[in-house]
């Protein structure tokens, strides 16, 4: 399997999705090195080991992508009357084609205007960033009950309220655009050098990227179709037959607490010696070797592991049999979750 190329300094991985995070307000800097520990994000130096440990200052490893946008050395006044500065240069949501298309709420109009904002304008700003914090505090709420909760509540969660998902997606891709590379691309990459007639099946596949990129035929479950391909299920129990496909793919898509459950039914409908791959957030691994042993509870071979991103880890295994009953206590991923900021 091809090495992943470190992300160059300064660049953040993280759990993928916040949004409405884009003008939090300032914190104070820290020391450096003092992000360190967050899983997901890059050691200050390239050739330094990276710990993959619990940041002191949040529940978890995500760390948004506009912080490494912060301006060092100013006082929150002037970090903030700056910003004010810089959104009047820019130019109006949506025409760079960029703006205005990611999770938040568009920019407040006349944002774009350098002369002083009239009263309506003002409160139209105000309104705006209202809105952005609510979808902010709405999207924080929404990821903490994937990560937190089972495949199963998620399902509800999203039953009752497809909206929400759509909420959630646009906030995943915002933060996904931000890698230097989308983990999709490397299982699309692995699986045009096997032959195309291998069937896949992709556990939460999305916007069904993968399907589309290749001449497989790709059996995609999710819990909301954004494509007309998707099979809407849980993933802890696909509409499948047992022993069917030859490669099971999750891609930043091992949400639920039941993981047990989960690959349970990777193993299911996998055929013997049929691949299963993972990419995932490197931040959510507590301990990589417990995973892997526990994965071989689940009857699975390690077969190669790229550790190599601070992004995500890439993980291939081989079915060699059914997975044994019992607990499997290695089999531990954290949550990605975000602070209020
Ligand atoms: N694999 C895609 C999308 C990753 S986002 C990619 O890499 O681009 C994670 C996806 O997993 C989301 O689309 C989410 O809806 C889906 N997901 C989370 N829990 C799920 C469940 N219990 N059953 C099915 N899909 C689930």
């Amino acid at each position: 399997m091809p090495t992943q190329t470190r992300a160059p300094r300064g660049e953040r991985g993280g759990c993928p999705g916040p949004v409405g995070t884009a003008r939090r307000r300032p914190r104070k800097r820290k020391k450096a090195g003092g992000l360190r520990a967050a899983a997901g994000e890059l050691p200050a130096r390239p050739d330094e080991p990276r710990e993959v440990g619990k940041r002191p200052d949040t529940d978890g490893p995500a760390e948004p992508a506009e912080e490494a946008e912060k301006p060092a050395g100013l006082s929150r006044r002037q970090r903030r009357n700056r910003q004010k500065r810089q959104r009047q240069q820019e130019p109006p949501a949506g025409s760079d084609g960029e703006r205005g298309s990611g999770p938040g709420p568009p920019d407040p109009p006349g944002s774009a205007e350098a002369a002083p904002e009239p009263r309506s304008g003002r409160s139209a700003a105000l309104r705006a960033r209202m809105e952005e914090r609510l979808l902010g505090a709405r999207f924080r709420y929404l990821n903490q009950q994937l990560y937190t909760g089972s495949s199963r509540d998620a399902a509800r969660l999203f039953r009752a309220d497809p909206a929400a998902f759509h909420l959630y997606h646009r906030g995943f891709e915002r933060q996904v655009r931000r890698w230097p590379e989308r983990p999709v691309q490397r299982i699309v990459r692995y699986l045009r050098r096997r032959p195309a007639s291998l069937v896949v099946a992709d556990f939460g596949c999305g916007d069904c990227t993968l399907a589309a990129s290749v001449r497989n035929q790709v059996h995609c479950f999710d819990l909301v179709p954004l494509s007309p391909r998707v099979t809407v299920c849980d993933m802890a129990k696909v509409p499948l037959a047992a022993e069917s496909v030859d490669v099971a793919v999750f891609c930043l898509a091992l949400m639920g607490t039941n993981l047990q459950e989960i690959l349970g039914e990777a193993n299911r409908v996998l055929k013997l010696g049929g691949t299963l791959m993972v990419a995932e957030v490197a931040s959510r691994f507590e301990d990589i070797h417990a995973f892997l042993k526990a994965m071989t509870q689940l009857g699975f071979r390690t077969v190669s592991k790229d550790l190599s991103s601070s992004y995500f880890y890439l993980l291939e295994f081989a079915k060699k049999g059914p997975a044994r009953p019992g607990p499997a206590p290695g089999l531990r991923l954290r949550p990605c979750l975000y602070k209020r900021r």
